[in-house]
């Protein structure tokens, strides 16, 4: 079976409106609303008829976007100001990270929990338990985490006392610790935690990291002294079975306090029967629902919170204009190192309070990443900028200049399958199947909003994957995950093959509700069927939540 990237693609104008359901549940709350009230009006029709004439949309494109008024209205005499990167992103007060140390079996019941709530979590992997031959399970969970957007850094070559080696063996192990993940899964981690607390070796993580850390104190020299994320750590042993309540009170404490601030969790799972660490997941499920969605905190990972640390201190910006429509201004980070610090930058922009539906334009590309802050005489947006070495201009027009009416493009999708090792034993190797699905999801005119995709197996099961683009994982479109058979979750052992599957369907919108869905089939025939937003929809859906700050 063979699922080249053959390009047959049919623009199908119409469809049934019950295919909608596969996306729906992915949306936000507020956006679903609005997508049902469209759906609801649309069922009255039965089929829904969509017409797409490209011509139309670039004649819009044209007639939109004129040349700007003369500089000088009475309007923006308190402007232009310099925009702002927001202390966290999002301009969050509080930031959350959840971090499990050693990638150990168990691990691969927190994504399912996590994903469900919208909380991320770091795995700690030392190099050696993940490397070739001696990968078990590991290898295809800790690149299934990388694919679901969570992230991996590094817990040293291996799990030692640091302290016990000499110099030399020390930078080798550290050392390790970054090259071993860099090798296997093709990103650079800029995080350490030192195994057991063992702080040996420090000056060669500050030379091959951007931090080192333990469960009582971290640094960018050691002892620490100048890192400035502020935090609060469960305790000293760790987040367990006993302690996972405190959880929610402690980060309640965090946000209530004044200033900047960071709940760090950390802990380790464990089967059922061992008695410290995370053992009991119906209650570790039970705890994070009581801290998923507040507003105002920041749920990310530590690779993700370091690498926005590190970038704020490099961007520039330039050539900041305001006009009667629109202001413009250029953003670059030329003296960052792009190639490892991918975590998106929040940027401020002050705008006149007369700008009713202000939006964002990143050089050709329109964003729907963006929300808007009242204050009493002027509003900000805040937008999420990628770091690049070369400059960006971008554009905040006073009101939405164009209709993206293209859905995004599904291409390159291929099937490959890996043989590697899971025992443990290396004498009596047990050979299994890895079949990782990979494909690439553009967007044009805006960015990519949602992606996902369901297996169809032979036997008729199905696979559902809300499949991710991790920032630090992949520096280019490409999307992904690893096709594992859930009911062997304890050993992750994947055992589907490209001959086992059917058929695929990938799903993504673009950040306009402008939607693709491709079916492949084991033969190479492709199939695409496009929903295109209406003007009047997209304005509903567009339609950004005005925030004023409540607290819980
Ligand atoms: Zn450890």
């Amino acid at each position: 079976m063979t699922f080249d990237p053959i390009i047959k693609v049919f623009i199908v104008r119409y469809i049934q409106i019950d295919q909608f359901n596969c996306r729906i549940h992915n949306l936000k709350s507020t956006q679903k609303k609005n997508l049902l009230t469209i759906l609801n009006k649309k069922k009255l029709g039965g089929l829904l008829l969509l017409l797409v004439n490209i011509s139309l949309i670039l004649g819009l494109m044209q007639s939109t976007i004129v040349d700007p008024p003369p500089i000088g209205s009475p309007n923006f005499r308190q402007f232009p100001k310099k925009p702002r990167i927001t202390h966290f992103s999002q301009d969050c007060n509080t930031t959350f990270v959840l971090s499990w140390d050693d990638a150990r079996l168990t691990d691969v019941f927190l994504s399912p929990i996590d994903q469900k709530y919208g909380i991320s979590h770091t795995i700690f992997a030392p190099s050696y338990r993940s490397y070739p031959n001696r990968s078990y399970w590991r290898n295809a969970f800790l690149l299934d985490e990388l694919f679901q957007g969570y992230d991996v850094q590094s817990h040293c070559g291996k799990h030692v006392h640091l302290s016990q080696f000499d110099s030399r063996e020390k930078e080798l192990l550290i050392e390790w610790g970054r090259t071993g993940i860099e090798d296997l899964f093709g990103f650079t981690p800029i995080v350490f935690a030192y195994p057991y607390g063992d702080t040996g070796g420090s000056t060669y993580v500050q030379q091959y990291f951007d931090l080192g850390r333990t469960i009582s104190a971290e640094g960018t020299s050691w002892p620490p002294s100048s890192w400035p994320l502020a935090g609060t750590t469960i305790n000293t042993d760790g987040i367990d079975d006993n302690n996972l309540q405190k959880i929610e009170p402690i980060l309640k404490k965090i946000y209530h306090s004044e200033g900047y601030e960071v709940f760090k969790g950390y802990g380790h799972t464990n089967p059922s029967g061992i008695s410290y660490g995370v053992t009991d997941f119906v209650k570790y499920e039970n705890e994070i629902s009581k801290i998923a969605g507040w507003p105002d905190v920041w749920y990310t990972s530590w690779g993700e919170l370091v690498a926005y640390e590190i970038e704020k201190h490099y961007v520039e910006f330039s050539s900041i204009s305001y006009f009667d429509n629109r202001l413009e201004f250029e953003f670059s980070t030329p003296k960052l190192d792009t190639e490892i610090y991918k975590t998106p930058l929040t940027v401020a922009i002050l705008i006149p309070k007369s700008w009713d539906n202000p939006f964002p334009q990143i050089m050709e590309k329109f964003s729907s990443q963006y929300s808007i802050r009242e204050y009493q005489d002027s509003q900000e947006l805040l937008l999420e900028v990628h770091p690049k070495s070369s400059s960006q201009k971008i554009t905040i027009w006073r009101d939405i200049p164009i209709i993206d009416q293209l859905p995004p493009t599904i291409s390159d999708i291929t099937i490959e399958t890996r043989v590697i090792n899971q025992s443990w034993n290396l004498n009596s190797p047990q050979l299994l199947h890895h079949t990782f699905l990979r494909f690439t999801v553009e967007d044009t005119l805006s960015n990519v909003f949602m992606v996902n995709a369901s297996v169809y197996l032979k036997n008729r099961e199905k696979l559902d994957f809300s499949v991710m683009k991790n920032p630090i994982f992949w520096g280019n479109n490409s999307y992904g995950r690893v096709l594992w058979d859930a009911s062997v979750i304890n050993r992750y052992v994947p055992q589907i093959t490209a001959n086992d599957i059917d058929h695929i369907i990938i799903h993504a919108e673009d950040g306009f509700g402008n939607y693709l869905q491709k079916t492949v089939y084991s033969n190479g025939y492709e199939k695409d069927v496009s929903i295109i937003s209406s003007q009047d929809e997209l304005l509903h859906l567009l339609a950004k939540p005005k925030s004023s700050i409540n607290r819980l």
